[in-house]
This record gives C-alpha cells, structure tokens and sequence, in this order.
C-alpha cells in the first residue's frame, strides 16, 4: 500500500504528489516549495529537526513527485549499477523513514482522537444523566401543577359553600330582627308603690307655733315627699323613706 507523503511542516502538511515539485533535504526530510522558501529565506536551516543546510554541498535539492517517463530514463542513465543501486537504496531508505514518520502521526492523531471520543463519551453521559433528571425534575413539576388545580378546585367549592352558608345566615338574623317583637319596657316602681298615711308629713314652718296646716299646703307636702322618695327610690333602697 503506497503511502503518501506530505510537507514535513506540522502546520502545512499538504499532499506532495499533487504539489508536483519538493525540496528534500541531506537530514530525510521534504517539505513543499512554499514552506521550503518560506523557511530558508530566513536561514539555512531544517524547519523539523534544525540541521544546518549547505546548499554547495547539495543538502536542499528539487525533485519531481510526478516524474515523467523522459525524466525516469535519463535521471539515472549513465550511472554505474553500484551507484544506481545505491541511489535507490538511499530513495527507499528515505521512503520508509517518511512513510514510518507519517504512520507515526497518524497514530498520535488516533490516540488524540481517541482521547476525544472518551472525553466526549463521558460529556455525553453526564448530559445524559441531566437530561433524566430533567425529565425526572419535569414529571414532578407537573405532578405538582394537577395537585395545585385540584386544590385550587377545591378551595373554589369551599369558598363557594362558605359563601351560601353566609348568605343563609345574614338573611335568617335579618328574618328573626323584623318578626321578633320589642323588648317591653321596664315598670317603674313608682306606679306600684301604695301610698300610706305615714307619707304625708305635715308642713312646719315655725317649731314654737302649732298651725293647723291647709289642704293646700298639705297636698304640696306630699307631692315634695314623693319626688324625694322617687330619686331615693332609683338610688339605692337604703334611702328609701319608711
Ligand atoms: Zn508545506
Ligand atoms: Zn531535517
């Protein structure tokens, strides 16, 4: 199974075979022609292991990812079978340490998507678990809400009973005010009372003379004893004249 090689820069990591052209370097590494001239423009130097590049000394070189089969009969001709040999030995050599870098990263992004998935997993658990309890949580609200309606229909009937017997009761105090008859008036003792003989006391005006006193005067008398016996009377009972 043929792997494909892309940009040794973590951050590029573009497909080579479909850039066309790369820079390969002396330390086995190949990166695209953007990174390569992004990155020795500022210096000689690997962007991913730091080795110092010669360029006399053929370090960085330009090789075809597409060659074409002009360029596959005449890249080699006129090599000897040691170095042709040697040549290929060397391509695969660095076939395999790409290939074994790029299987590498692949499994760390596996690992870190693994990673994920478990996290993600757990995430979904515990959503999961609040997604329960709120249904959990909703069936209770609702559960509550009937039990409130009921109450509150209840209630309703009670204040409505409450309500009727009220009514009742006020029109049965009205009923019993207008049929019951008034309270009858207390009888004054004055109208009861017998009057003696003793009661008429004779008017005295002077203790040295004895007057036969007058009808007139005598009558008046009386009638000054009654009104003082009365106040005695609505008094107290110990003040009564005898
Ligand atoms: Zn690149
Ligand atoms: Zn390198």
């Amino acid at each position: 199974m043929d792997v494909d090689i892309h940009c040794n820069v973590i951050k590029c990591r573009r497909k080579l075979s479909v850039e066309g052209q790369a820079c390969v370097t002396s330390c086995s590494h190949i990166f695209c022609l953007d990174c390569a001239k992004r990155s020795f423009d500022k210096a000689l130097v690997c962007p991913a292991c730091k080795t110092n590049l010669v360029e006399e000394n053929d370090d960085m070189i330009l090789v075809q990812m597409n060659p074409t089969e002009e360029y596959k009969s005449s890249v080699l001709a006129g090599l000897k079978p040691d170095n042709i040999l040697d040549i290929c030995t060397r391509a695969i050599a660095f076939y395999e340490y790409q290939t074994s870098q790029e299987l590498s990263f692949q499994s760390l992004l596996q690992k870190n998507l693994q990673d994920k998935y478990k996290s993600l997993k757990i995430e979904k658990e515990k959503h999961q678990d609040l997604v329960n309890e709120c249904e959990s949580e909703k069936s209770k609200s609702q559960q509550l809400y009937q039990q409130l309606q009921e109450k509150s229909k209840q209630f309703q009937k009670l204040q409505s009973v409450y309500e009727k017997l009220k009514r009742k009761h006020i029109g049965n105090n009205l009923q019993e005010t207008f049929t019951t008859p008034p309270a009858a008036a207390p009888v004054r003792p004055m109208m009861t009372r017998q009057f003696n003989k003793s009661d008429i006391v004779p008017h005295r005006s002077n203790a040295s003379t004895t007057r036969i006193p007058s009808p007139v005067k005598s009558i008046y008398s009386v009638r000054s004893h009654h009104r003082r016996f009365y106040s005695s009377a609505d008094s107290t009972t110990s003040n009564r004249v005898p």
